[in-house]
């Protein structure tokens, strides 16, 4: 029997009209449809009638399928002859283990394809008014885990201190105190315009606006919970202005 093929394909942050035309195709011809916790449910109406959906969790701090189970069962699928997509949230390259899951699939010499997607590093953003860029106030963006943040292997916060430049700090709530006091502790100024966009380009998007040394607190008031995006940088002050997605 033909080995199966496998999509990772990313779902973008949230507004499911944001995937892309070639997901979408390769949803239609899925056998069996992997997904996410974050993914937008109205994207699995794009599978066939007859194809198996198989929801493997992931949230922050526990996963309802480990992911040595996840890369298994995709293995698996596709060495039955299934054509597998694996729908991620933003995009499949960014954190969410998705190249481990490519790995995985090239020790076992499965064919794959990979299917980018809106990542919410800059996605989520974009629906809070936040440009990840401007010309006169930010030349670059960087993307980091805030998960790893007391770990010694993890990010080295001193990397991120030029006023010009915007952080971008994925899974960062849950150690936002930490982080921000790091960043501070390194060189970034503490009045750096800061935002946590929490289910960003959904009906459910908060936004929270405050400065690199007091949103922890902002956050923690307001009792804001995963999954959400911290933005530090002078890009922020354009949230007021550019602001143009109203979910209410
Ligand atoms: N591959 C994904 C990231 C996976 S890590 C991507 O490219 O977007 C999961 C983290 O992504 C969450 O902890 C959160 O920081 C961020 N995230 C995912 N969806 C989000 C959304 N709709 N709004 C804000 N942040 C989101």
């Amino acid at each position: 029997m033909a080995i199966g093929k496998v999509f990772l394909i990313g779902a973008g942050p949230g507004d499911p009209g944001l995937f892309t035309l070639k997901g979408k195709a390769c949803l239609e011809a899925a056998d069996v449809v992997v997904y996410d916790r974050l993914v937008a449910p109205e994207l699995l109406a794009y599978a066939r009638h007859d194809a198996t959906t198989v929801y493997v969790g992931k949230e922050a701090g526990y996963h309802t399928l480990p992911q040595q189970e996840i890369n298994q069962l995709l293995v698996n699928e596709a060495l039955a002859g299934r054509t597998v997509a694996r729908l991620k949230g933003g995009d499949p390259f960014v954190f969410g283990r998705g190249a481990e899951e490519a790995e995985e699939l090239v020790a076992h010499h499965i064919p794959f394809e990979v299917v980018p997607g809106v990542t919410s590093a800059i996605g989520a953003l974009a629906y809070a008014g936040i440009p990840v860029t401007h010309r006169d106030l930010s030349s670059g963006f960087h993307v980091v885990t805030g998960h790893e943040c007391l770990q010694s292997t993890g990010v080295n916060w001193g990397l991120f201190t030029a006023e010009n430049q915007t952080l971008v700090i994925l899974m960062g709530i849950s150690h936002l105190e930490e982080i921000a006091q790091r960043l501070m502790a390194a060189g970034r100024n503490p009045a750096t315009p800061t935002a946590v966009v929490r289910l960003g380009s959904t009906p459910q998007q908060q936004v929270l606006l405050g400065e690199l040394g007091s949103i922890a607190p902002i956050v923690r008031e307001a009792n804001l919970r995963p999954p959400a995006t911290v933005v530090v940088g002078n890009v922020v002050r354009l949230a007021e202005t550019l602001r143009w997605f109203d979910p209410d």
